[in-house]
């Protein structure tokens, strides 16, 4: 992709990140005639799916799902060839989306936004870039997204290490060649549990480090047939309106009854139904598996159990049975023959959930009193997930307040949406909205809409300024946790919590209440003159009101 330079220096608008919230972002706001930049620090669109290029790369929503509702001809031409989409697929379909929308003329790629500081005189934002170019904006928007600082744990000696050493969420472009190599996986997340089947297929040997062991339903991917995709497309007005409207983002009925309603035969027989269906619309088999302890230790040891019945191993069965959260409480994970790798000649499993990695030497792991050798190490140890990318930014707001000090206690927005003393900042799925738990291209939409429709309505009202009132903020924030903690979400050391960052502060960040009851209520703040928001004019034209 050639690298264009900025020759303009002041734009209405400039987005950070050219993923499918960027994209979106630049076709609307051109659309509405804006002038646009957008800075993206790969070299191509697709944010996500740009870096995660590892192997068994693919999308846990479906397809006909995961994929743009605004246009209907777009969504009428694309043809998915998988009920789950590999990730070269969405790739493909991210950069057919930006060339079909001609979007990409307004982004820079292979720049980096290293500042964004808040001018209270100007009132404009002045951002800076890794080329040393400065531009100013009246707004700026971060598309960000919320995994996409890739987290390579400090482990003594890993600089030593004379093998090569790859993160899932920064894969390179070229073919990893694990042929004849000795390879280990650290980390068994959504990440982890997709590489590590077609790691061992190519491998000479792989071993797997797991801290923590994790509930992985098996996806049931399937080649699109013509028939399952018309039968999408035919209806896909009342399905996008459905999703809109559900609650997580997608068409999946939950289930009506709770788990405890039913008797033990009745219970298995639903469970199986879904394990066979496969995905993670497994944990919507009852209504009240994150809520309830009772219902949830239920389907916990379905799965566990289905491990026993796959893994051959006694001891590795034992291990890879999760039993230090609730199912669901850690982002599910789905897969494709997961638990059937540890039946391999070819792979060892090591729990480290007792005795950590200790370091790392030129020649492999050390744990306790084990050396392991390796020729690859694959860290798939997950990310400084909603916050660790905007803190990467030298955000500075009103009175040159850091972002980052700001939420030294963990983020506060309103509406996930924009954070008081950071006037004309937006956030498209930041923390405190659904985000991570919808299917991100719903609420990517919802956001981008919503943010362009109060740019518009700034312009045709002359209002200068956007921001939160702080009482409107801190309600939200309280609100947010308040929803997470009549669940069981809050009791697991997970990334929706900060927990795999040492020292991150401990809260549930995205919104749980529903999208489509998140929609409401961001209807309902907009319909009530942006309740919660202070729109100010320019002094002159407030005073020629
Ligand atoms: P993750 O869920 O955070 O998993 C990271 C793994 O690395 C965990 O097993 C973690 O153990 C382990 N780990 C981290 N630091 C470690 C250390 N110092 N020593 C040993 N183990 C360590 O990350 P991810 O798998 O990349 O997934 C992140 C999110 O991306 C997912 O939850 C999902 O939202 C998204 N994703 C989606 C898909 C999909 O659509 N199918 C695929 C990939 C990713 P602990 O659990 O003990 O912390």
């Amino acid at each position: 992709m050639p690298h264009q330079t900025t020759v303009a220096s002041h734009f209405d608008v400039i987005i950070v990140g050219a993923g499918f919230s960027g994209i979106y972002l630049v076709h609307r706001c051109v659309t509405a005639g804006m002038s646009v930049r957008c800075y993206e620090r790969g070299d191509g669109v697709g944010g996500t799916w740009y870096w995660n290029r590892y192997p068994g790369a693919r999308c846990d929503v479906e397809s006909m799902e995961y994929s743009y509702g605004f246009d209907e001809a777009l969504q009428q031409e694309w043809e998915w060839p998988e009920k789950y989409s590999a990730q070269p697929d969405i790739l493909r379909y991210a950069n057919h989306v930006a060339d079909r929308f001609d979007v990409k003329r307004h982004i820079e790629f292979e720049t980096e936004v290293k500042s964004a500081h808040f001018d209270p005189v100007s009132r404009l934002w002045s951002v800076q870039t890794d080329h040393a170019q400065t531009i100013t904006a009246k707004f700026v928007v971060m598309a960000t997204g919320c995994i996409s600082t890739a987290q390579v744990p400090e482990i003594e000696g890993l600089s030593q290490f004379k093998g090569e050493t790859y993160h899932t969420g920064a894969w390179p472009h070229e073919k990893v060649d694990f042929n004849g190599k000795r390879v280990a996986v650290i980390g068994t997340g959504s990440s982890g549990i997709q590489a590590i089947p077609e790691i061992a297929k190519e491998a000479d040997h792989l071993t797997v480090f797991q801290r923590t062991a994790n509930f992985s339903i098996p996806t049931r991917n399937a080649p699109m047939t013509a028939e399952y995709s018309r039968s999408w497309k035919e209806g896909y007005a009342n399905k996008r309106e459905l999703m809109r409207n559900s609650h997580q983002g997608n068409t999946r009925p939950r289930g009506e009854k709770s788990a405890l309603e039913v008797n033990a035969e009745e219970r298995r027989a639903t469970l199986e139904a879904q394990w066979k269906n496969g995905g993670s619309g497994f944990l919507a088999a009852f209504n009240d598996i994150l809520t309830s302890q009772p219902a949830n230790d239920t389907m916990s040891e379905f799965v566990r159990n289905k491990i026993f019945e796959i893994v051959k191993d006694k001891r590795a069965a034992e291990i890879l049975a999760p039993k230090s959260h609730p199912i669901g409480t850690k982002r599910i994970c789905v897969d494709s023959g997961y638990y059937e790798t540890f039946n391999r000649d070819n792979v060892d499993l090591i729990d480290i959930s007792q005795e950590p990695i200790e370091r790392m030497t030129e020649s492999g792991i050390c744990v306790g009193d084990n050396l392991y050798e390796f020729d690859t190490v694959v860290f798939a140890t997950g990310f400084d997930a909603m916050t660790g990318t905007l803190f990467n930014i030298d955000i500075r707001g009103r009175n040159g307040l850091a972002l980052k000090e700001k939420w030294v206690a963990g983020p506060r927005t309103y509406l996930g949406l924009m954070s008081e003393g950071f006037p004309n900042l937006f956030m498209i799925t930041g923390p405190g909205s659904p985000s991570v738990k919808s299917n991100m291209l719903t609420s990517i939409e919802q956001h981008v809409e919503l943010v362009v429709h109060t740019m518009v309505h700034m312009r045709a009202e002359n209002f200068e300024l956007i921001e939160p009132e702080i009482s409107a903020e801190d309600k939200w924030v309280d609100h947010v946790q308040e929803v997470a903690h009549k669940t069981l979400f809050p009791q697991a050391n997970s990334w929706y919590m900060g927990a795999n960052i040492p020292g991150k502060p401990r809260l549930f960040m995205p919104y749980i209440a529903g999208v489509g009851t998140y929609r409401r209520i961001c209807e309902e703040v907009v319909a009530d003159g942006y309740r919660g928001f202070r729109l100010e004019r320019l002094p002159s034209a407030a005073a020629a009101e």
